[in-house]
């Protein structure tokens, strides 16, 4: 068994910086743990402690059910994979994946079952003797997975992988990571400041800002209800169109919720009609621009004055301020008048602060 718990870890560098401020988080065997959240947020702080490249201040960190605050990272039953891979230049694809072991003092036959084992399920086989420069970035990343995976750890330690590659190759590692965990069937914590790739890969996503989990859970379940307003804005793109309520009394008439503050919307939760909402909101707009990604359009509106239901004094709100997220190639045009409708089960409710989520 390997889970991973985190109880109310946290850590102060040297000099007073609170970079994490007490965290909780329960991986389970065998389970893919994303953290995401913004740069500076603490997610590589909260990996790097894992893995024990950084000292713990406070709290308890778990590991197949040893508490490993005081263990030598090479005693931890961990392998990590880095972003800049860490690839040996001078050294064959092969002697790259053996190194770790043969520092280990294993046997070079067992190495040798090791290495082949692992170039073949990353479909390395025929690449063995080559340099790491005679490699594509895929197949160099592949590497440094095959580096961890020889190594038969308790649990792999992901430090933004990807992000060194184009966008082609990061969708296509994406999904082969995500493939490759399922077989292997380790625990996993996967650091990325990319939501998209968090969404994918996770089946525990834990949303950072600021040293804190802003919110743990299933990826949907967090995208479907966003727990706060940094979480309905950092998950999902475009992101969550958010407005504040005008007044109490149309915060009731709208939402029928008390101590609502902030409505938000997706921007694929509205549809453009000229029908009337009943119960939801409706919102005039002039459409200021348009993209076209193929599959779907986005429409980036600005808001007219007399709208009903959302705080409506464009001297607040610059302009594009709502996106509306339609399907296929057709839309409105640039300059014209639309009506975006979304119903009231499609409306996310907080607080003014945004902290909370009320509906
Ligand atoms: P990024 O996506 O930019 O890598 P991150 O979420 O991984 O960001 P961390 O690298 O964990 O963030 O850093 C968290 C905070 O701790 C940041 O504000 C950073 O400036 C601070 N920090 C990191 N390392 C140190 C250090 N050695 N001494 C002092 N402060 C540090």
């Amino acid at each position: 068994m390997a889970n991973v718990t985190l109880r109310s870890v946290r850590k102060t560098y040297p000099g007073g910086f609170e970079a994490i401020k007490g965290v909780d988080v329960d991986v389970g065997d065998g389970q893919f743990c994303v953290l995401v959240g913004p740069s500076g947020c603490g997610k590589s702080t909260l990996l790097r402690m894992v893995a024990g490249l950084e000292t713990i201040t406070g709290g308890e960190i778990d590991i197949g059910g040893r508490v490993v605050n005081q263990v030598e990272p090479a005693d931890r039953d961990i392998a990590m994979v880095f972003q800049n891979y860490a690839l040996y230049p001078h050294m064959s694809v092969y002697n790259n994946m053996a190194y770790g072991l043969r520092n280990r003092g294993m046997a070079e036959a067992e190495i040798r079952t090791r290495v082949e084992e692992a170039a073949r399920v990353l479909e390395l086989s025929p690449m063995l003797e080559r340099k790491p420069r005679q490699l594509s970035g895929g197949q160099r990343q592949r590497v440094a997975m095959g580096r961890a995976i020889v190594r038969q750890p308790k649990v792999f330690l992901f430090d933004e992988p990807l992000s060194n590659l184009d966008a082609k190759l990061r969708i296509a590692m994406r999904v082969e990571i995500r493939k490759l965990q399922r077989r292997l069937n380790t625990t996993s914590i996967y650091v990325t400041h990319d939501q998209l790739e968090a969404m994918t890969l996770a089946d525990i996503l834990v949303v950072m800002n600021g040293g804190q989990v802003e919110q743990i859970g299933n990826p949907l379940d967090i995208y479907q209800k966003p727990a706060t307003t940094f979480v309905a804005s950092f998950i999902g793109a475009p992101p969550m169109n958010l407005m504040p309520l005008r007044s109490d009394e149309l915060t009731s008439q709208i939402t029928g919720t008390e101590g609502a503050g902030i409505v938000g919307i997706r921007p694929e939760d509205f549809v453009i009609t000229s029908e009337a909402a009943s119960g939801g909101v409706a919102l005039g707009l002039t459409v200021e621009a348009i993209e076209h990604v193929g599959a779907e359009t986005f429409v980036y509106g600005s808001r007219r004055r007399e709208e009903q239901g959302v705080a409506a004094n464009p001297g607040e709100l610059p302009p594009g301020e709502v996106i509306v997220r339609v399907p296929g190639t057709t839309g409105p045009a640039i300059g014209e008048r639309i009506r975006a409708v979304a119903p009231r089960d499609k409306l996310h409710l907080f607080t003014a602060d945004g902290r909370k989520r009320v509906g």
